[in-house]
């Protein structure tokens, strides 16, 4: 009878029935195992304040606080706590930032001007804008900087027990990743009082009575880079903040001091979370919080997100064309895999998260149980487990976006609202509810913006394929709008296929639903050329 439990078990649907569920289980029976209080669980998500505010950043918010309201759904005390790395240095000037800011290379980034002069400083500028996107998101958090709180000292204990051994903190750095440095060194960067830079300086001394580091300005290498020091030799206190740990420590005095249970981590920085765990164990004492890795994010042509990289969007780039909910589905669907985005996806998203939306709420039937809760699991966790009372009317993006191409300027809300009820999409009396006219919006944006038709992936039958392929090889001609009417006809004849089912699998690739407007004047208000590329890539092409 044994094996029947153990079926039992592994099909009952835990939580919401996501990964996000699953690893919160996860996380509290260690934490019984451990012993530890289960008052509350911290999880915990860092970022870099040195850079542009990329969407990877948020990534790691969206899903570190998924696991905190999977906690909480299962009636336990949680908060995510995000750790803005504020007191590290600059190491390079990140794209889209003025070249002037190289004079300040080595500095904290809380003490380098704001070059846009909207903020306090350089790093409060990049840190306020992926504040204002997890805000956005829905994403509740609580914020701490490295700069204050090494500076009200909550690491004060951490960090003497950590120079205290620093000798065979230096041991075990070398062991399991052969950096050499530590054994030197303390595992300390000292603020340089003369020359404000934080790479530069070498701690050399501990003296812990007096709760200071000893340092020399030698300078160092970033990057390929020397970075020359200004010689000075000083003393930083380090319960005043005047310098901050090295990473290779810093993660496990904040986990312990923190008390924290959860962090994921990009597998950029694995070899760091490893050495920390061993240090949080072997010299703090402390058991190290359950980790998840994921894969990190590529844009499109697989350069990864990086905060220097060209490539990247932010999350506001996001929301100029897509909801935060489309942006929260992009982050949770998939924890593991590395993932290919690029901002040319968000209509993909839009019209996934609909789909979704249609299967939580029963309109579109998942026969699978599990598949099914899964699948309205993902959908609640979109919107944080308090979805909207009911669905709202979903219009395929790239209708809207047709139909704001194609609207009187300066009478597009009116012209779409027509044509919204002329399409069925919405009564006769029905006005644009709020969440409709956001996607107004969006689309509008969408068309300022790109000419790219995102087209609708469909399997095609051979002859289906075949007369795409025609099709699109015929407007590559000079036609107009009742040629193009007329053409897609003669095709569909001539390929054996029912007119009607010819425009329904056309519709399907570029709008993303089954009807439409006609396709004459669609092709004319999108360009020829761009519907013969979304036909071609619907192609494989
Ligand atoms: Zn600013
Ligand atoms: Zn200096």
């Amino acid at each position: 009878m044994l094996w029947v439990t153990a079926r039992t078990m592994t099909e009952k649907i835990i939580g919401h029935g996501t990964w996000y569920d699953k690893t919160a289980l996860e996380v509290v029976e260690r934490e019984r195992k451990l012993g530890r209080s289960l008052d509350l669980i911290r999880t915990e998500m860092g970022f870099g304040a040195s850079g542009i505010p990329h969407v990877g950043n948020v990534s790691d918010a969206v899903r570190s606080y998924a696991v905190t309201v999977a906690l909480q759904a299962q009636g336990l005390g949680s908060e995510l706590i995000a750790f803005c790395d504020d007191k590290d240095g600059l190491r390079k000037v990140p794209a889209g930032f003025p070249r002037s800011l190289k004079k300040f290379l080595g500095f904290p980034v809380t003490s380098i001007p704001d070059p846009f002069k909207c903020h306090k400083s350089f790093g409060e500028h990049s840190s306020l804008l992926l504040l204002e996107a997890f805000d956005k998101c829905g994403v509740k958090y609580t914020f701490m900087s490295a700069a204050d709180v090494y500076r009200r000292g909550l690491l004060n204990n951490e960090i003497k027990t950590i120079l205290s051994n620093a000798k065979r903190v230096g041991e075990i750095i070398k062991e399991m990743v052969g950096q050499e440095k530590f054994e030197e060194a303390l595992p300390y960067f000292a603020v340089c009082s003369n020359c404000g830079r934080i790479y530069t300086t070498k701690a050399l001394e501990y003296l812990p009575k007096e709760d200071k580091v000893l340092y020399s300005c030698d300078g160092m290498e970033i990057k390929g880079q020397w970075f020359k020091g200004c010689g000075h030799k000083g003393e930083a206190d380090y319960t005043k903040g005047e310098g901050k740990l090295v990473w290779k420590v810093e993660f496990a005095a904040r986990w312990k001091a923190l008390d924290i249970r959860y962090e994921a981590y990009g597998k950029d920085i694995a070899d760091s979370v490893r050495v920390n765990d061993r240090l949080c164990r072997e010299i703090l004492m402390w058991e190290p919080p359950f980790h998840s890795r994921y894969e990190l994010f590529l844009a499109k042509g697989g350069k990864r997100f990086s905060k220097s990289a060209g490539t990247v969007f932010t999350a506001q780039e996001w929301f100029r064309y897509g909801s935060p909910q489309s942006l929260n589905l992009l982050m949770l669907k998939r924890f593991v895999g590395t993932r290919i985005v690029s901002i040319l996806d968000v209509p993909a998203y839009m019209n996934e998260f609909d789909e979704l939306e249609d299967i939580h709420y029963g309109k579109k039937p998942v026969a699978d149980k599990r598949e099914f809760s899964k699948l309205s699991g993902l959908y609640k966790y979109c919107w944080w487990l308090t979805p909207p009372a009911k669905p709202g009317t979903h219009v395929p993006f790239n209708l809207l976006a047709y139909l704001g191409k194609v609207a009187p300027k300066d009478g597009e809300t009116q012209y779409i609202l027509e044509k919204l009820r002329e399409y069925g999409y919405l009564k006769e009396q029905e006005e644009l509810t709020p969440r409709l006219q956001e996607r107004v919006q969006y689309a509008l944006n969408w068309n300022h913006d790109f000419a790219e038709i995102k087209e609708t992936k469909k399997e095609l039958s051979d002859a289906e394929r075949a007369a795409v392929q025609e099709l699109a090889q015929i407007l590559h001609a000079d036609l107009d709008a009742d040629q193009v009417q007329t053409a897609v006809f003669n095709t569909a004849r001539k390929h054996n296929i029912p007119p009607g089912q010819f425009f329904r699998t056309l519709y399907m690739i570029l709008l993303g639903t089954p009807a439409g407007p006609r396709l004459g004047p669609y092709v004319m208000a999108m360009g020829r050329q761009n519907v013969v590329n979304a036909l071609e890539r619907a192609l494989g092409k």
